[in-house]
C-alpha cells in the first residue's frame, strides 16, 4: 500500500516550533506520510534567529527530485525559501509536477528576523504566486507582496482579487493582523467563483510557528483529497486547537504550538 504522503520544502528551525518541524508534526496529526526538503536552515531557539544559511541548488534540486521519485506525492507546501535563487529552483523543481502546491509565502518572522532576502521578493511575485494553488499570506505579507496598506474587511477583499490577478489560484488572506479590536477573526478565502468569509473566535495567544502550520493542515486535508475549502476549515480548527494548548519550551516568552 502506498499511503499519500505531504512533501515540505521550507525552512528548518532548531527550536523545534516553526518550518520543517513545525509542518512534519502537523503531517504526522492528520494522518499523512511527511516528506521535507529543506531549502533553508536557521539557527534559533525561543529568543529569535542567531543564524541562517542556504544549501546549494544542485542539494535542494535533489532532495526533491528523491521525494518524486519514489513517493505518491498528493500535496506540496512551499515555506521559507530564503533567496532568489532558491525559489526559481522550487518552481523549476514544481514546474512538470501535477499535484496541489500551498504557498505560505515566509518573509519576516515574528521576532523580527528576515528569512526572506529583500531581493526575492520579486521571484516570488513573477514565479511562485503562478503556482499556488492556495496562497496563505497574513496581512503584513499581503502588503509587502502588493506594496500597500491593507486597514479593513473592505480592503482584504480588494487585495484577495489583486492578489488573485497575480496568478495565484486561490487565496486565504489571514485577517488575525486586523487591528479592530474584535473578538472574532475573518479569514477570508478567495477563488475564481468568489469570496467566503472564515470567522473565528479570537485566541488572545501568540505562538511561534501558527503560519506554518495553518499552510501544512491544509497541505495535508489536500494530500487525503479534501476540497480546498473543508481542508481550510478543518486547518482552523487545528491550529485553533494546537494554539489553545500553546507551551513554553524554552527559557524565552515565546509559545510553540500544541500537537501532541
Ligand atoms: N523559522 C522558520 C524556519 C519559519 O519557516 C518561520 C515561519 O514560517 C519562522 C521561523 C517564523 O515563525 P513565526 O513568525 O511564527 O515566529
Amino acid at each position: 500500500m502506498r499511503v499519500p504522503s505531504a512533501l515540505t520544502i521550507a525552512g528548518s528551525d532548531s527550536g523545534g516550533g516553526a518550518g520543517i518541524q513545525a509542518d512534519l508534526k502537523t503531517f504526522a496529526a492528520h494522518g499523512v506520510h511527511g516528506l521535507s526538503a529543506i531549502a533553508a536552515l536557521t539557527a534559533q531557539h525561543t529568543r529569535g534567529v542567531t543564524a541562517v544559511e542556504i544549501p546549494p541548488p544542485d542539494f535542494l534540486q535533489a532532495q526533491i527530485d528523491a521525494c518524486f521519485d519514489d513517493f505518491r506525492i498528493t500535496a506540496v507546501k512551499l515555506g521559507m525559501l530564503g533567496t532568489g535563487t532558491v525559489i526559481d529552483t522550487v518552481a523549476d523543481a514544481l514546474a512538470t509536477r501535477d499535484v496541489p502546491v500551498v504557498v505560505d509565502p515566509v518573509m519576516v518572522a515574528t521576532s523580527g528576523a528576515r528569512l526572506l532576502a529583500e531581493e526575492a521578493l520579486v521571484a516570488m511575485r513573477t514565479r511562485l504566486l503562478p503556482r499556488a494553488d492556495l496562497l496563505t499570506p497574513n496581512l503584513p505579507e499581503a502588503e509587502l507582496l502588493l506594496g500597500h496598506p491593507i486597514g479593513s474587511l473592505d480592503g482584504m477583499r480588494a487585495a484577495c482579487n489583486d492578489l488573485l490577478a497575480l496568478g495565484a489560484h486561490a487565496i486565504l488572506l489571514k485577517g488575525g493582523h486586523l487591528a479592530d479590536g474584535a473578538d472574532t477573526v475573518i479569514d477570508l478565502l478567495a477563488d475564481a467563483r468568489g469570496i467566503v468569509e472564515l470567522p473565528h473566535p479570537r485566541l488572545r495567544i501568540e505562538a511561534h510557528g501558527t503560519g506554518c502550520t495553518l499552510a501544512s493542515s491544509v497541505a495535508a486535508r489536500l494530500a487525503l483529497g479534501h476540497p480546498l475549502r473543508e481542508a481550510c476549515e478543518v486547518a482552523g480548527d487545528y491550529v485553533h486547537r494546537a494554539l489553545a494548548g500553546g507551551y513554553r519550551p524554552g527559557r524565552g516568552d515565546v509559545r510553540v504550538l500544541d500537537h501532541f
